[in-house]
Order: structure tokens, then sequence, then C-alpha cells
């Protein structure tokens, strides 16, 4: 089937008991044994069924399997947040002593994570630029035990050749994991590109409505059964209302995914025209560095914009004050249009050096394009922009 049918159907069948079309919500800790033999049973594994939400739930296993279908993957897991599908993928492939690389230019709350956390455990982290294929290859070493990239990339929209990526990452037999949060498999399958893990923050464009906060990992089934080996006892574990939350979501992915690409198109390529824009990142304006890239390993080039503001950062805040239908605010991929700094918010965990090492100007904003009609959004960055 094609991905606009999966994301209704993939994996959804009309309740048992009641026939219910939209699964019921099992909001529940614990799941009641038959006998005591079942329970010991479950625990043992030798028999399917929940034991106990923190390890599984129906509305959260609906939800990891959907995922695994829509990304082309055997399996998935579902966590509490983005943040903590990453760190629990990497305490699944890396152990003390081991070695990550992963690409400059990454959320500030992974950039973090894999900066400052992963090397308290004794998980070194080495950043590099992975549109310089040279350069990754030579920061991989025997003791690295993953790549990690996000393309495109947050806040940059810089593009990122997976497939080379994937072939670099099996010559030095380490997983290549893609953070698709930006695309979404909508757009962007990197599994059938090569990758061996995906992972999403689902609080963006998979739930999409700016309610929840969640996180997926898809990957082979073995890689998945050692990573909620883990995750369970680890313990950042979904709501089952958030997990039904994001599945609801997932229905209309294809169709909002649609517009956000429609309006950012139209948005970027007024906004290249405009007088007090110094330039514009868009993976969809040919101008853009990675264009032809991403023509080729996108359907479609999503609903996150980038731009330079003339005068700098004062004309960017002037920009974020001064707008009344876009909402001033972090996150992205949701319904309403949101517009924020990354260097001084969802990037300030970057110093002066990191920042300018991965092109993120301190007059650099960034635009989720929502779904509004799109004239309106124009007219709303028209006025503001003529306040600067
Ligand atoms: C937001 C985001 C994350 C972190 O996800 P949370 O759900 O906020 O923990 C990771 N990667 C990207 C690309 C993001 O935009």
């Amino acid at each position: 089937m094609h991905i606009e049918t999966d994301v209704v159907h993939g994996g959804q069948h009309p309740d048992k008991v009641t026939g219910a079309l939209s699964p019921p919500i099992y909001q529940t800790s614990t799941f009641a044994f038959r006998d005591a033999d079942h329970g010991a049973r479950l625990f043992k594994d030798e028999e399917e069924g929940h034991i106990y939400t923190r390890i599984s739930n129906p509305n959260i296993d609906l939800l990891a399997s959907k995922m695994a279908l829509l990304e082309s993957a055997e399996a998935g897991s579902v966590f509490a947040s983005g943040l903590a599908a990453i760190f629990n993928t990497v305490v699944s492939v890396a152990k003390s002593g081991e070695h990550i690389v992963s690409d400059d230019t990454i959320y500030g709350g992974t950039f973090t994570l894999l900066k400052e956390i992963m090397p308290t455990l004794g998980i070194e982290v080495t950043f590099v630029d992975a549109t310089d294929l040279n350069k990754l290859f030579d920061t991989i070493n025997d003791r690295t035990r993953m790549l990690f990239i996000e393309t495109p990339a947050n806040p940059t929209l810089k593009i990122i050749d997976i497939g080379e990526c994937a072939k670099l990452a099996r010559d030095k037999s380490v997983s290549l994991c893609v953070d698709n949060t930006f695309a979404t498999p909508c757009l962007q399958r990197p599994i059938e590109l090569g990758a061996d893990i995906v992972l999403h923050s689902a609080t963006k464009y998979l739930s999409g409505h700016g309610d929840i906060i969640g996180g997926v990992v898809v990957g082979k089934k073995d890689f998945n059964k050692r990573l909620w080996d883990k995750g369970k006892e680890i313990g950042a574990s979904i709501s089952p209302f958030n997990a039904w939350l994001i599945l609801r979501g997932l229905k209309t992915l294809a169709v909002r995914m649609e517009r956000h690409c429609f309006n950012a198109f139209k948005i970027a390529n007024y906004l290249a025209k405009h007088k007090k824009i110094e330039q514009v990142y868009y993976p969809g304006l040919s101008i853009h560095r990675g264009h032809d890239l991403a023509k080729r390993q996108m359907s479609a080039f999503g609903g996150m914009i980038g731009f330079d503001v003339k005068g700098g950062k004062e004309a960017g805040k002037v920009l974020m004050n001064s707008v009344e239908l876009c909402t001033l605010a972090v996150s992205l991929g949701d319904v309403d249009t949101l517009i924020e700094h990354p260097a001084s918010m969802t990037h300030s965990t970057y110093n002066e050096e990191e920042l300018r090492a991965c092109g993120i100007g301190f007059g650099y904003v960034r635009l989720s394009v929502g779904l509004e009609y799109a004239d309106d959004l124009i007219d709303d960055l028209e006025q503001a922009l003529a306040k600067i």
C-alpha cells in the first residue's frame, strides 16, 4: 500500500470485543493474570501478553508496530520523549569505552545529551560535518559503534546523503542512525536508503497537534529487542493516552505533510524575494546547497524554513516580537505556525564557536510552517518585516 493508505489503516483493526473502529485507550498500570502460572509464564517470556504498562501496553505496541510499518522497519519501540528515544538508542549500541560519531548540526537537546551526558557514562562522542565524507571516514575508529545524523538538520536544514553515510557505515561496521523528525516517513524513508535505525521526536509532525511529548525508534528485530530490554528498565515509557494521541495524529500525517510542504514552499519563495531577508534556507529552493540531494532522497521538502534577517539578531527580535498570527515558541511540526531564534532558544546549548561551525547565525530565524492559509501567514510576516 501507499503511505497515504498505511497511515490510515496500517496495523489497525476494529476492536475484537466491541467493534470500536478507534482503538480503546488502555489507561491502566497493570494487567490481571489468569492465575499464578500465567503470570510466571509472562515474566519468563514463554507466553505473549501484557504485564505492566512500563513494559508493554496495547496502545503503545500498536504505535510501535505502525511506525515500523511506515518506516519500512522490522520493529519499533516508543518512549516518553524524543530525547528518551535517543538516550535509549545510544546506550543500546554503545557502552563505556566505546564511541559515537554525530553530525555537528543536530537539535540542541540532543547535542547536550551527546556532548555532556554520554561522556559521564564513558561513551565518547565526536562531532563532524557529515556532508564531508572524507572527514567522516577518518573520524570513525575501531571503537565507533554508531553514526548519528539528522537530515534535514535542525535548525539549518542542511541535507546529508543518507545512502552515502549508509555505505560508509557498512564499510566500517557501525550502525547508521537517522533522526527523521523533520522529514517524517511521508517524505523520506532512511531504512530504504540503507540506514539501520530511524528515530523521531513524535512530539513534532507524527502527533502533529502540539499537545504531547513522545519519541519513537525503529530498526531491525534484534536491535529492537536489545533496545527494549534496556528501555523497559530505564523506564522512560510513554503514557497510553499519549500513544493514542500520536496514533490519532498519524491518521492525517500524509495530508498534513502535503499542506506543510505547500505552505512552506510558498513562504520560502516569498521570503527569498524580500529585501529585508539576507538568505533563505529551504531544501525546496534551487539556491539551497542540498537541493539536488533533497530531490533525490526526499519526496517533498518539508515544512521547516530558516532565514537570516538583514540587521542580525536585533532585526530578528523585532520580527519575532511583531508577528501576530505566527506564535513565538519552540517546537515544530505543529498545526500552528511557530517562529523561534535557534541561537538563543533551541540551540542555546551551542557555544558561539559551535554555532559558527555549523552556520547558525545570530540573525537566523526558524519557522515551522503550520496549516493556516499560506497568504494569511505571508501577510503576517509582511507586516512584521515592515516593522524592522
Ligand atoms: C524536538 C526534537 C528532538 C527531541 O525531542 P523531544 O520530544 O523534545 O524530546 C529530537 N530531534 C529533533 C530533530 C527535534 O526537533
